[in-house]
């Protein structure tokens, strides 16, 4: 039959992609977002999650979220355009032109459906853009959707970028750029990118999803932590389930570009939006987030900590000063059996292979949550010390 020989395709690829330690499978989680956890039946200590400041599971957002539940109701029922854009989602769009210092703030359902919004509401086949070699995945879904012209460029080269766009011509010209680059933690050289888009008449647009929150003053940001603003980056993209923990994400802009996205981002208008109690905990925990900067001063002291003695230990760390500590291992099969030496030790750390990093650059991805200890610190040192390195 047709249908099993092409399911035999399938199979035959599945099979390939374990024999090359790519598969990818999935933990069952029993609690909710926090370091110790309880996932496929084990404890374990868990520095894997974006939820950089601990708001994932706090108890006011929750209280925000169940007062958002009780006055909405649970599903939106509706597209932003339809019935579904309450004023929830309308106040906390305020709340984000105001945390952001911009005009106008549009939700949207994810990071992923942002960014091919901007990028297809923006861009058409005559137009151009351009994209460091690390973005991530949804901008460069985002550039092929949008059928303008991508061209990659070198990572966090300037030059690079250069040499591109002087062999460009004609039409609209967009450089996108992760803000915080979210498989090796560095931040993105934003005053020379800004400088070369001004002076080549291009959209400087920012994915911020590692750094609000988390970077700048009252965690506004990558552009805060350059001093950067609207006129240097006109389009901010950023992301809630992360350092916010809740779930969604927000375009920051002028007046032209929200309603531009709102009359022509297909991820924006069809599809449902947001529950409102979404938009309420994240108003919660953006307050907490803007107002608690205990949580980014802890987040740098377990930085700081944890860079001072994996460097004592010899480990082979990233040029990162943000919460996400990548200690590469090369092969995927290395990162792999580092990932499993950890969790045999009660310590959850993600391998990260091929296709998310380049080849050859496999590797642990630790993040660090404000909500992490001195003692889990230790222990994730201990289990460090131990790991087999034969093969670095
Ligand atoms: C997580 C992430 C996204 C996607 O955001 P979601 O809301 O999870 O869809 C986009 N860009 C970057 C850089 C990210 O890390």
């Amino acid at each position: 039959m047709v249908i099993d020989a092409n399911m035999q395709v399938l199979s035959n690829a599945l099979e390939k992609r374990r024999d090359s330690s790519l598969y990818r499978q999935r933990k069952v989680a029993e609690t909710a977002q926090q370091p110790e956890m309880r996932i496929d039946g084990r404890n374990l200590l868990t520095f894997c999650s974006n939820d950089y400041l601990g708001l994932a599971n706090h108890p006011d957002v929750i209280r925000a979220f169940q007062q958002g539940a009780a006055d909405y109701g649970t599903g939106s029922g509706a597209a932003h355009l339809i019935t579904g854009h309450t004023r929830a989602h309308h106040a906390l769009e305020e709340a984000l032109a105001d945390f952001t210092g911009r005009p106008r703030v549009l939700l949207f359902s994810t990071g992923y459906m942002a960014n091919l919004g901007i990028a297809s509401a923006l861009l058409d086949r005559n137009d151009r853009l351009y994209e460091d070699r690390l973005n991530h995945a949804s901008l460069i879904d985002a550039g092929q959707l949008s059928r303008a012209k991508m061209l990659r460029y070198q990572h966090a080269d300037t030059e690079s970028l250069q040499r591109l766009l002087e062999a460009g011509d004609g039409g609209k010209t967009l450089i996108a750029t992760d803000g915080v680059f979210s498989m090796d933690g560095d931040l993105a050289p934003l005053p020379q990118l800004a400088e070369l888009a001004q002076s080549h008449n291009a959209w400087l647009m920012v994915d911020d999803a590692h750094g609000i929150g988390v970077l700048g003053d009252q965690g506004r940001g990558a552009l805060s932590h350059f001093g950067l603003g609207a006129q240097e980056v006109p389009i901010l993209m950023g992301t809630l389930g992360k350092a916010l923990g809740t779930f969604g994400a927000f375009v920051a802009g002028s007046e032209a570009l929200i309603e531009t996205l709102i009359q022509q981002a297909r991820s924006y208008i069809y599809t449902t939006a947001p529950p409102p109690a979404i938009a309420e905990a994240t108003r919660e925990s953006l307050r907490i987030a803007t107002q608690e900067s205990w949580r980014r001063e802890r987040l740098k002291t377990l930085i700081e900590q944890f860079r001072v003695s994996a460097k004592s230990m010899g480990l082979p760390l990233m040029d990162s000063h943000t919460p996400i500590q990548p200690i590469v291992a090369g092969s995927a099969s290395q990162a792999l059996a580092w990932s499993q030496q950890l969790e045999e030790a009660g310590i959850l750390v993600s391998a990260i292979r091929p296709p998310t990093v380049p080849e050859g650059s496999a590797r642990l991805r630790i993040t660090f949550s404000a909500n992490h200890t001195e003692r889990h610190l230790q222990r994730l040192l201990d289990a460090l010390s131990y790991l087999n390195r034969d093969q670095v």
